[in-house]
């Protein structure tokens, strides 16, 4: 048996945070033994400081209800075995959370993050393990950039656009090349962590509008389909993304509807089909725990993918498609569903840590 990876959260009693210690348990390489939060939560065990706001479908788990939580800002406090650390805080300005992030990687520990802060940071990977796996190679760079030695941040894409780019990434890697893109999103309210959008606000209603989500869903994907250069990653801007992105009171898991236009030849419906369904990526060639078997699943029955029936699938892992069609106006168009807080965040960044473990970045 190999011995585990010390994992420390930050942000261990939020939605995301929850989401970790959930998906944590019984992980075969990774196991939490620190958690951290908000002065708020500092000082209390972590039963007594999550339980009024606990969302997962599992308890507590009974190891970690005596965990005493640390404030984020008590750099020194973080036990002196941490391998690396998830990080899942909201702060009032990206900037904090940035320095904080740094803060943790000078002190020599690896960072995967969910925060929207360092994702235009050029010598910072956003990852997303079935596309841009050779992103890693940036790590080094960082280090080096930074004056880092073991450190280093790492960070996941916003889960908005999870729900639709490893689709997209599995045609031009198949050779069709798309040229624009036009998606509506319909995101989950759990996307807005906890306790999130006012039942008010969101029962019986939709609400057209999420503050900053659709200039990531536009220009995040051209740094994920971007290349490692001398510097750090340079944009593929060849694409041209439009998006609309609203709030619909589903609990989790977002959806898109994409309209897509390819660059030269399009492929066929079948075609499209047959490469979606034989899609596979490093993170399946190395067996990672997490690591969906097919990462985009089709679905032939015209009223799928739903978000009820079929956010969990491949535990919430997968990429669900439907409903391929032709389009009046571009090539083709498809319905898409990822789960927001497993595949769009701590799922997404669990598969992000085990490939940096496979790749030696961390221990
Ligand atoms: P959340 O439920 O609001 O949780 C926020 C966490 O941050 C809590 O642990 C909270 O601790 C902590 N925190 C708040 N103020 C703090 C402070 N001043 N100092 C230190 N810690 C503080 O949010 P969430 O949905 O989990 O989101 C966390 C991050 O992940 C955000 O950056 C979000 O954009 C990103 N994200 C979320 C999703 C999603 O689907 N929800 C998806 C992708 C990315 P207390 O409990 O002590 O207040």
């Amino acid at each position: 048996m190999i011995e585990k990876s010390k994992v420390s959260i930050l942000g261990a009693t939020g939605i995301v945070g929850q989401n970790y210690i959930q998906l944590l348990q019984n992980h075969p390489w990774f196991e939490i033994i620190d958690v951290a939060a908000s002065p708020n939560s500092a000082g209390k065990s972590y039963e007594e400081a999550v339980k009024a706001k606990w969302q997962m479908p599992i308890p507590i788990p009974e190891d970690l209800k005596n965990l005493i939580v640390r404030d984020v800002l008590d750099f020194d406090s973080i036990p002196s075995n941490i391998s690396f650390l998830f990080s899942a805080i909201k702060m009032p300005t990206k900037n904090q959370i940035k320095e904080i992030e740094l803060k943790y990687a000078k002190k020599g520990i690896p960072v995967i993050s969910n925060n929207s802060a360092h994702r235009w940071t050029p010598d910072v990977p956003m990852i997303i393990g079935e596309i841009n796996h050779s992103h890693v190679n940036v790590i080094p760079i960082q280090q080096k950039n930074r004056g880092f030695s073991r450190g280093f941040v790492a960070v996941k894409p916003n889960c908005t656009l999870q729900s639709y780019l490893t689709a997209i990434y599995a045609l031009e890697k198949a050779g069709y090349k798309i040229d624009k893109l036009i998606i509506t999103t319909l995101g989950a309210i759990s996307g807005a962590g906890y306790p999130g959008v006012p039942s008010l606000d969101i029962i019986d209603n939709v609400i057209p509008y999420i503050d900053g989500e659709e200039e990531k869903t536009e220009k995040e994907p051209l740094k994920i389909l971007g290349s490692v250069e001398e510097n750090g990653i340079i944009n593929n801007d060849t694409m041209k993304i439009s998006a609309t992105c609203t709030r619909v009171p589903v609990v989790d898991g977002h959806m898109a509807s994409v309209h897509m236009k390819f660059k030269d030849k399009a492929p066929n419906k079948d075609e499209i089909i047959k490469i979606w369904s034989d899609f596979k990526s490093e993170p399946q060639k190395l067996r990672l725990p997490f690591a969906p078997k097919r990462p985009i699943i089709y679905l032939e029955n015209e009223n799928r993918p739903q978000p009820k029936k079929d956010r969990d699938n491949d535990k919430g892992m997968a990429l669900t498609i439907g409903r391929l069609r032709k389009d009046n106006v571009f090539d083709f168009k498809f319905v898409s569903l990822s789960h927001n807080t497993i595949r769009g965040a701590a799922g997404g960044s669990i598969l992000t840590a085990e490939l940096l473990k496979a790749r030696n970045f961390i221990i």
